[in-house]
């Protein structure tokens, strides 16, 4: 007799779930996606809750400076309407590399191989309007067929926001270990709202928090030395006490820095000994500290 008293002779339910056609083409594109990333230690997102606050700066900073260190690093960039890390890394109209067996990112030195939707534009004066779907699905191109080969850390710049390109990141990467996420604000109170709604984002989606980087945080005039607090400052660290998640640091606004990223000069690299890049030392730390 069985669980449910019957004395057997009928044919017994398979336990085993029979899957759709869609079920199986969704596990096998997971199983490239996990192939594709099977030598990548460290998996960072670097999100903002704004447009502007130099989320892509600080992304290419953190990229360019752990290459400098030796790490072998992969920088994705999937901001879709302002891709800013191509120009950033001078890197603009890099001529791509198929093969059979997928895409070569760019590579910007040993250390750093580059991908950014950026690179497909045609013209980087017209919008391109895509819907949801065509984000998921480039989104996990970059994630499938670009070589990343074996990587100490893949950095992800992500659209400000949250929208759905840090949804589908976390989607995609769901059984991939992601670190977690560095989310980056400016000190004053419109930036400061939109960053909470990053960190409860993190939360909702179960994306560990690396910290809070408030960037553009006080000016040291070049003329007279003193300290102005252009967009406020500590906004940040008060704001990542209260939600308590770790801060990394500040990072003060520097006029070396525009026009590092507008020459695509990368600021880690041509001003490594100036006191904003001892600063961004100082939030590599916890990064570094994941290996
Ligand atoms: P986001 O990715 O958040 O839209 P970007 O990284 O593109 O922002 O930066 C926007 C502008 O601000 C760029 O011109 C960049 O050079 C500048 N910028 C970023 N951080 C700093 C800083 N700490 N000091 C001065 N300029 C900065």
């Amino acid at each position: 007799m069985d669980d449910n008293g019957c004395k057997g002779g009928g044919k017994k339910e398979s336990p085993m779930k029979v899957l759709g056609k869609e079920e199986v083409e969704e596990i096998k594109k997971q199983l490239l996606l996990g192939e594709n990333l099977q030598e990548v230690r460290h998996k960072l997102l670097v999100l903002s809750g704004k447009g502007g606050v130099g989320k892509s700066t600080v992304a290419a900073s953190i990229a360019v400076a752990l290459s400098l260190k030796g790490k072998k690093i992969g920088l994705m960039d999937i901001d879709v309407h302002g891709p800013s890390i191509p120009k950033i890394l001078g890197l603009e109209g890099a001529p791509l590399m198929a093969a059979e067996e997928g895409l070569f990112p760019i590579r910007y030195s040993n250390g750093l191989d580059v991908i950014s939707i950026g690179f497909f534009l045609p013209d980087q004066d017209n919008p391109v309007i895509w819907r949801a779907p065509l984000k998921h699905s480039m989104i996990r191109q970059f994630l499938t067929e670009v070589k990343w080969g074996e990587l100490d850390y893949l950095v992800i710049d992500c659209p400000p926001g949250t929208g759905d390109e840090p949804l589908s990141v976390v989607h995609l990467l769901e059984k991939e270990q992601v670190d977690g996420a560095v989310v980056v604000t400016t000190p004053q109170d419109v930036a400061l709202t939109d960053v909470r709604k990053s960190i409860t984002f993190c939360r909702t989606v179960n994306l560990p928090i690396i910290g809070v980087v408030e960037n553009m945080s006080g000016f040291v005039c070049p003329h007279c030395g003193e300290t102005v607090d252009i967009f406020k400052r500590g906004g940040g660290e008060k704001m990542a006490r209260e939600m308590g998640v770790p801060f990394l640091g500040n990072i003060p606004l520097d006029p070396l820095m525009v026009e590092a990223g507008d020459s695509g000069k990368p600021f880690m690299q041509h001003f490594p000994d100036s006191a904003t890049a001892r600063a961004f030392d100082r939030i590599l730390e916890p990064i570094l500290a994941l290996e």
